[in-house]
């Protein structure tokens, strides 16, 4: 097992080369301790185990997938964090492109309170204000 300096070494030119990886490893990392402090799985201090993965092959062309439970455990924290990370990344992405989709096009903005208003409205729905038509005119200005 390396030391701690060569690990110390190690993780500051992960972070620096790659990232993104780093975050991931930081995220999938950060969640194990949740997992491993049980009972069931008994470390002291310092103790190191081993997560190691098998593929075994059975009679029929069927294949056994043999892991220790500290590999078990990873794995399916690995896909969980990956799963959770991909999920709220995608309600941002998600929310964002409906809110430029409805600012872009749904939408007037009133020159008077910059209130958003359905396209095709007369009125401001806030404040009253007469809207121009042309919902393209006030995105230039922000921009
Ligand atoms: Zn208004």
């Amino acid at each position: 097992m390396p030391s701690e300096y060569t690990r110390r070494q190690f993780t500051s030119w992960f972070k620096e080369t790659y990232p993104q990886e780093y975050y991931f490893f930081n995220k999938i990392e950060s969640n194990l301790g949740k997992l491993y402090s049980n009972d069931y799985l008994v470390l002291n201090d310092g103790e190191f185990a081993e997560i190691s993965i098998q593929i075994r092959k059975l009679e029929g062309d069927k294949y056994h997938l043999a892991t220790n439970q500290y590999g078990a455990i990873f794995l399916g924290s690995l896909f969980k964090t990956i799963l959770e990370e991909f999920n709220s990344n995608m309600e941002s992405i998600v929310s964002k492109k409906i809110k430029d989709e409805f600012e872009s096009k749904l939408a007037i903005k009133c020159s008077n309170c910059e209130n958003l208003n359905l396209s095709g409205s007369r009125y401001c729905n806030n404040c009253g204000t007469g809207l121009d038509d042309v919902s393209t005119n006030h995105r230039k200005s922000e921009r």
